[in-house]
């Protein structure tokens, strides 16, 4: 059995409720993170996952909500005493970046850091991010306001796949991502470019047919979101909910 967890759910401003958007992908041997925001280990221990599981870092992008929590996270692992290495997966402009952050806090010269491999995925639709005998996690370049990527999680024991759109307007790279797959978790954070609606997600949860729609990356706007189940349903015409912080989606 393998699940997403959503460790945040809100876009860029969080309130008390949610956290900016981070998701963590567990399977039998461990789990990976989707971005990092907030304090990730106490997120990560309310979330029922064990630290030392963690297996990699999946960075979608560049932008300050999605990348926060790295340096507290690399930091927090190392001093718990993390040996194991900690390979990072993205595109070659936010590894640069990820790197050239980490640089500022003088990494290099943490005694005895875990080894901290950078995997550079390719731009282009499909490319491999990693696979192993669970998971094969493919992705796409999205269209956000910087280099970004979508990502296609396949469980290979189960056959249950699903889609993360990460930031992004509507586009046809994510209904590739998202083909045939059993939950689509798109963004809603507004009709804007760089962004989409609930309406629009719920249009590419559709022309992916996917089985299962969840919004994500939203305004923490309470008296909206009956609205926006709503829009995103009559798009898709298939099951809608809204992702909740620490809700869990088995595959
Ligand atoms: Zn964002
Ligand atoms: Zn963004």
């Amino acid at each position: 059995m393998a699940r997403v967890v959503a460790l945040g759910t809100a876009a860029a401003v969080p309130d008390e409720g949610h956290a900016n958007t981070y998701l963590a992908v567990e399977g039998e041997q461990g789990f990976f993170l989707i971005d990092c925001a907030d304090s990730p280990l106490v997120r990560i221990q309310r979330a029922g996952l064990a630290l030392e599981r963690l297996r990699g870092l999946i960075l979608t992008h560049f932008h300050p909500d999605h990348v926060f929590g790295v340096p507290i996270l690399l930091m927090d692992i190392w001093l718990l005493g993390r040996a194991a290495p900690l390979p990072v997966y993205g595109l070659h402009d936010v590894l640069e970046r990820f790197e050239a952050m980490m640089d500022l806090f003088r990494w290099r010269e943490w005694p005895d850091l875990f080894p901290v491999p950078c995997r550079p995925v390719a731009e282009e639709v499909g490319a491999l991010v990693l696979e192993d005998d669970e998971f094969r996690i493919t992705g796409a370049p999205v269209e956000h306001m910087v280099p970004t990527l979508g990502l296609r999680v396949e469980n290979k024991r189960s056959g249950g796949v699903v889609a993360y759109s990460s930031d992004t307007s509507p586009c046809d790279a994510v209904v590739a991502l998202a083909r045939g797959a059993d939950i689509l978790i798109h963004e809603a954070a507004k009709n804007t470019s760089g962004h989409s609606s609930a309406a629009q997600a719920g249009e590419v949860a559709r022309r992916a047919g996917a089985g299962r729609l969840v919004l994500i990356h939203y305004r923490p706007a309470p008296w909206q979101y009956d609205r926006w189940l709503e829009e995103a349903a009559v798009a898709f015409g298939g099951p809608v909910e809204l992702a909740q912080d620490f809700g869990e989606y088995v595959f």
